[in-house]
């Protein structure tokens, strides 16, 4: 297996270049150009010997996304990118624009296998994991393509980043990289549909990221008719998971909530949500869910996303209304890319 480069932490990429019989400062040389200039190929890299980089090509790996399609929004200007790694997978990414920056969405795998029933990015199933390298370079590759900084990432794109635990977690380390794009870990948010002994394992490591939990219901029996991973771990048992990364890292956790016209948008449904949660130090995510049209799932109607937004403040938690960013651009998540796989077909 050739190295790959851009998956290299700044130490591993010093050590790499002894290894490689080279001084230990080319490895720094190298990283500011893939984590600082963001170069997209060797040729960019001036001050690296030639002899370096054919060594390089020989040995190691160092790849770029391209744009394979791009959709902008004449509403807010979000982008909404569909990239194509080096082995033909496709993966989308969105940068959308708010006050306090630019935000990015990254994917974490190709395909997810966790079979949310509202999401188009598992309809046809898993493929693999993203490198560190290939999550990164969503967020390069926006930066480049848009010549604008991105200081917040969100990894809630396709696939479920717990699922891809080391990769995750080395991501995190290099994206907050004092010799990197040096992204606060404040700024960056992880979500997950639950997958509690991964949860647990996050925090323990002492990172400062938001987690956000996919909840989307506000029992067992609902969140298992909507999300197939409830059946392996159960509504209370992630709240623990939830409250346990609260305890020891100190960071508030964010509760996604989608909302389905009739499935969980009832008063009902907010009294007992604010029963399951009240007592947590959390803020509350409201989605009206973006309809797919492999479902037959509804968007609530603005009236009942209130309704339910009032019935949580109520009860004292914190909540907010996703503002729904490129609505021109046809947004639910994974639709780009499966436009792109019937186009193939
Ligand atoms: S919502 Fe997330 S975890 Fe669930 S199927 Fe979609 S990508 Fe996977």
């Amino acid at each position: 297996m050739p190295i790959d480069l851009k998956s290299l932490s700044y130490d591993e990429l010093q050590e790499t270049m002894k290894d490689l019989g080279e001084k230990a400062f080319r490895g720094k040389q190298l990283y500011e150009w893939m984590h600082v200039h963001l170069a997209r190929s060797y040729e960019d890299m001036t001050n690296i010997p030639k002899s370096l980089k054919e060594k390089l090509m020989q040995q190691a790996e160092y790849t770029s996304l391209t744009v394979e399609d791009c959709q902008i929004s004449a509403i807010d200007g979000t982008r909404k990118y569909l990239f194509a790694l080096a082995d033909g997978n496709m993966v989308e990414s969105v940068l959308m624009h708010y006050k306090h920056g630019n935000s990015v969405c990254i994917s974490s795998q190709v395909g997810c296998k966790m079979g949310c029933r509202f999401c188009a990015s598992t309809l046809d199933g898993w493929l693999r994991n993203l490198t560190p390298g290939e999550m990164l370079d969503q967020i390069y590759a926006i930066q480049h393509d848009t010549g604008e900084r991105v200081s917040n990432v969100v990894v809630m794109g396709t696939g479920e980043p717990m699922d891809n635990f080391d990769n995750i977690v080395k991501f995190i380390h290099m994206l907050s990289d004092e010799h990197g794009l040096n992204i606060s870990q404040r700024n960056i948010t992880v979500s997950t549909c639950g997958l509690v002994p991964r949860i647990l394992q996050l925090a323990d490591l002492n990172l400062s990221i938001t987690l956000a939990l996919s909840l989307h219901a506000s029992n067992q029996e609902k969140r298992a008719a909507l999300m197939p991973i409830a059946n392996a771990f159960e509504i209370h048992e992630v709240l623990d998971a939830c409250r346990t990364y609260f305890d020891k890292t100190g960071r508030r956790v964010s509760f996604e909530y989608s909302l389905v016209a009739g499935v969980n948008d009832s008063e009902e449904d907010a009294r007992e949500l604010s029963e399951l949660i009240g007592d947590m130090n959390c803020h509350v995510n409201l989605i009206p869910v973006n309809p797919i049209k492999e479902r037959d799932y509804v968007s609530s109607t603005h009236d009942a996303v209130l309704r339910f937004k009032n019935r949580l403040e109520k009860n004292g938690i914190n909540v907010t209304i996703r503002r729904e960013m490129g609505r021109d651009i046809d947004g639910a998540c994974g639709q780009l890319r499966r436009k792109h796989l019937e186009r193939k077909d």
